[in-house]
């Protein structure tokens, strides 16, 4: 047995020294924790560092933010001293890049005036920046010089690349890969994914603008973009536009979703976000692969934003991390009233405005509800006025706060996620490493990794790991919160959430 075990070990290292590794960059409008609005930051900010521990060269590209409260995140980021001019927008873009090498990756960031402002990285509380096309096509430009420029550790990535385009912000990659340099036959045996976070934005901008972004005008068909007449503003509108992540559609070598069940709701007309059929014309090219979490981040066992740590073997410190919770919110400190918990952007997507049309309800029982987010100023109003409105029960949190997002997750006993659509979703998963039973709309990537539980399964003992709900409304909804108090499952582990208090308990590993 030990010589077949030592075998094994031998073949596995040949097969690791024999894997193909690649000089990989990532070209991101966000990457953790430099900067991060959403999952996109996530993602960009740990794929990387497994990817390199595979053994690739990786880079990662993207904005150099600086907006009071971030600077400090890119303080041990220094300036390599490499300017470049961009020949876009009418004149010729000087930016430089700043790199830091740390947990094996390049972070390269790429320094303009234009990142140097309030907010968030995409825009402030007026709304959207309005030169956000300009950003990022500076992003894709720097993206596109970085491996041929820089000399990082001594040595420059050079032309043999693969290029990990994220979401319509770094679109405009494999466009001026095509555009720009092929044709003078640099670039030639690159590569390009686009992996698509989120369908609903797309960078659509007025047709005109395309002469700002400095490429061939034989590439316009690349971009080009008709509004169906429903969602012109004028009558004189011909709906023309140019749009960026159709450009990366159309041109990236392969094409990958957050989730395989996002990857198939895009070529519906449902989910498609008016992309669809194009998207199906790229079917052969198009996959999904489901998000990974970055499990040192979000360790309930090391967690340095909790106060008492728990693991699987060891549960005990939960119900500490709930009173504490309780007591920080201000709320009961009472174990045997349900907490439940919403993390994430106030936006339509997310589904907000059914918890909003379900919370008198649902506070009629005994539980108590702490909701974190930012965006939509109307349901930033509403979440301050409902706190007022149920002082007892309910915390509204108005902003982007991570350690708070953590304890929250730590110490909720149900996580909500009523998405509209949701590409992956990050927050189910980090709940379900907690302990915090998820309830969400079943769709997308929730559809995909959270197990709804079975009562009758197993012979009747249950199977599942969490709760999902169809159709979309306030009754489905509210219906799962009734059985949601009866039982689930914690990474194989049977949670028990007794129906008369509320309070959960571990029972056998089956
Ligand atoms: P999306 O990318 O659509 O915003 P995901 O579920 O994929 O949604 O990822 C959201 C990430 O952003 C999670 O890490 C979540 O904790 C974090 N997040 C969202 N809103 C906030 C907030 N207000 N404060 C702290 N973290 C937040």
């Amino acid at each position: 047995r030990e010589e077949e075990e030592e075998a094994e070990d031998t073949k596995e290292e040949e097969q690791l020294e024999t894997r193909l590794t690649y000089n990989i960059v990532f070209v991101t409008a966000e990457a953790a924790p430099y900067s991060k609005t959403g999952g996109l930051g996530d993602v960009c900010g740990s794929l990387p560092i497994s990817l390199a521990s595979r053994g690739h060269r990786v880079m990662v590209v993207s904005p150099r933010y600086l907006n009071g409260d971030s600077d400090k995140n890119f303080a041990k980021a220094v300036d390599v001293g490499r300017r470049i001019k961009i020949p876009c927008f009418g004149g010729e873009q000087e930016v430089a890049f700043f790199h830091e090498y740390r947990a094996g990756v390049d972070w390269v960031f790429v320094d303009h005036f234009c990142y140097h402002r309030a907010g968030n990285p995409y825009g402030d509380r007026y709304g959207a920046f309005g030169d956000n096309q300009f950003r990022y096509t500076l992003l894709c430009y720097a993206a596109c010089e970085a491996p041929l420029v820089l000399t990082l550790g001594g040595y420059m990535y050079g032309q043999n690349c693969l290029f990990l385009v994220n979401d319509w912000h770094a679109s405009l990659v494999p466009v001026l890969l095509g555009a720009k340099y092929r044709p003078h036959g640099v670039y030639k045996d690159a590569r390009s994914i686009l992996v698509i976070h989120n369908l609903a934005h797309q960078g659509v901008e007025a047709a005109t603008t395309y002469q700002n972004l400095g490429l061939p005008p034989e590439w316009y068909g690349a971009l080009e973009w008709v509004f169906p007449p429903w969602a012109r503003t004028h009558a004189l509108d011909k709906g023309e536009a140019v749009n960026i992540l159709k450009g990366a559609i159309v041109t990236a070598d392969r094409i990958v979703t957050v989730s395989q069940g996002y990857s198939w709701e895009i070529t519906t007309v449902e989910g498609g976000h008016g992309l669809n059929e194009l998207l199906s014309s790229r079917k052969s090219v198009l996959n999904g692969i489901t998000n990974g979490i970055d499990v040192d981040d979000w360790d309930p066992a090391s967690d340095k934003y909790i106060p008492f740590h728990y693991s699987i073997d060891d549960l005990s410190g939960k119900a500490p991390c709930k009173a504490a919770l309780q007591k920080e919110l201000g709320l009961a400190i009472r174990p045997d009233c349900p907490l439940v918990g919403f993390i994430g952007r106030l936006d339509y997507q997310k589904g907000t405005d059914l918890i909003r049309l379900a919370l008198p309800e649902l506070l009629q029982d005994d539980i108590q509800f702490i909701m974190l987010g930012s965006g939509d100023p109307d349901t930033e109003d509403w979440m301050r006025s409902a706190e007022s409105t149920y002082r007892e029960k309910f915390r509204g949190w108005v902003g982007f706060n991570v350690p708070i997002s953590h304890r929250i997750t730590a110490g909720c006993d149900i996580f909500l996620m009523p998405s509209r659509f949701e590409p992956c979703g990050l927050n189910q998963l980090y709940a379900m490493r907690y302990g915090t039973v998820p309830v969400v709309h079943c769709t997308g990537g929730l559809r995909d990794t959270v197990e709804n539980f079975h009562p009758f399964a197993k012979e009747d003992s249950g199977q599942g790991t969490g709760w999902t709900f169809f159709p979309l409304s306030k009754d489905s909804m509210l219906g799962e919160f009734t059985f949601c108090t009866t039982a689930s499952v914690w990474n194989g582990w049977y949670l028990l959430v007794a129906a008369d208090d509320a309070r959960i308990f571990v029972g056998e590993n089956r």
